[in-house]
């Protein structure tokens, strides 16, 4: 990194505007499902609006470099996206929303907020591999990690973290890339772009038969050429701080520094945390502070501390901005906030003899590799 030099902020307004999809929580509205009040997808502008907001009232935003981004050109789409994929969403969202996939719905004009919202990922990367920032967070609306080449799902209707990817590798900025999810959800969009892959190692770590149901098994390496560089770590519901942190230590980070990229992608979820709707986890806000000053010690020793972490998941329109806040921190290195939940996750991590036999899961994944 170089001297002074600061963690990059890409976030647009317009991301927040993102919606579509007559939802209540999960489930379409109708029948016996009654349209909430407040409704919608869980995935909602909230929980990425307060995380903004939490930047700006904490102080840490002037701490941070802000910054915009164009959309993603039609150019770095096709290198991730089916064409027929892509006309028929232009279409469907100039023709005020609608819906392609599985509970990927979008309002009027989704398909230039999605190609923002690529766009934002595709920035951070390019501009934290020109060298001008010491790392970056792209605060990316709606989320992508879910989306395939040819069919939206989970609230992601482009790869984004893909997109950025390709843009980079294409552009000769980065020979070979590796991407760490956390989120609490498999990565399988961004697995299964890259499945056949040897430039780009795909490393997840999510809840086990959460969503996708039938992905994200440890025993799935990759294929062909990509063989070997695909890493799933599920773990069971109720895991906590001690599990996740050993599932980096001793399975995801020792895959990255062997790999030895030259950038680290981040798809940062914040739905590994207490109170996730959407998650059955127990990590705290300090979780994801000490999760990404892990991987920046790594990207310190192989990537020249090329790091950038791209906004995924987190449905606690109340936690998930201070678990957020805690990573963008340690981004900047900069101090934290005080945990409003703190206590809570605290008193409720596992039990020790749960903790020794998730360890001893971790392990024995360790050493089938
Ligand atoms: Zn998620």
């Amino acid at each position: 990194m170089s001297a002074g030099a600061r963690t990059g902020f890409y976030f647009d307004e317009r991301t927040f505007w993102h919606g579509g999809g007559n939802y209540a929580s999960l489930l379409p509205v109708g029948g016996f499902v009654e349209p909430l009040v407040a409704g919608g997808l869980p995935e909602g502008p909230e929980a990425k609006r307060r995380l903004k907001s939490l930047l700006d009232v904490s102080g840490l935003m002037g701490q941070l470099a802000p910054t915009g981004a164009d959309p993603a050109t039609g150019e770095e789409l096709r290198r991730v996206h089916d064409p027929e994929y892509l006309r028929r969403f232009k279409a469907l969202s100039d023709e005020g929303g609608g819906e392609i996939g599985l509970r990927a719905p979008f309002g009027p004009g989704g398909y230039e907020i999605a190609a923002l919202s690529a766009g934002l990922a595709v920035a951070a990367v390019r501009d934290v591999l020109s060298g001008g920032l010491a790392n970056a967070y792209a605060l990316c609306r709606p989320p992508g990690h879910h989306c395939l080449p040819d069919w939206p799902n989970g609230f992601c209707l482009l790869a984004n973290i893909a997109i950025a990817v390709e843009a980079a590798l294409a552009e000769g900025r980065a020979g070979r890339v590796a991407v760490l999810d956390w989120d609490v959800h498999h990565g399988n969009g961004t697995e299964a772009i890259f499945h056949d892959r040897a430039e780009v190692l795909t490393v997840s770590i999510h809840q086990e038969r959460n969503y996708p149901l039938d992905t994200g098994a440890f025993d799935d390496r990759g294929e062909g050429a990509g063989l070997g560089a695909n890493l799933n770590i599920p773990l069971p519901p109720g895991a906590g701080h001690v599990a996740w942190m050993a599932a980096m230590e001793r399975l995801a980070l020792p895959a990255i520094e062997s790999f030895a990229p030259d950038l680290i992608v981040v798809a940062s979820g914040y739905d590994a945390a207490l109170v996730d709707p959407l998650g059955r986890m127990v990590l705290s806000a300090a979780s994801f502070r000490a999760m990404t000053e892990a991987t920046m010690a790594v990207a310190d020793r192989v990537s020249r501390g090329r790091l950038v972490l791209v906004h995924e998941g987190g449905y606690s329109e109340v936690y998930a901005p201070f678990c957020g806040h805690a990573a963008i921190a340690a981004l900047a290195g900069a101090e934290g906030l005080e945990d409003p939940f703190g206590a809570a996750v605290e008193a409720r991590q596992p039990a020790a003899d749960v903790d020794r036999f998730l360890l001893q899961r971790i392990d024995a994944m360790a050493a089938a590799l």
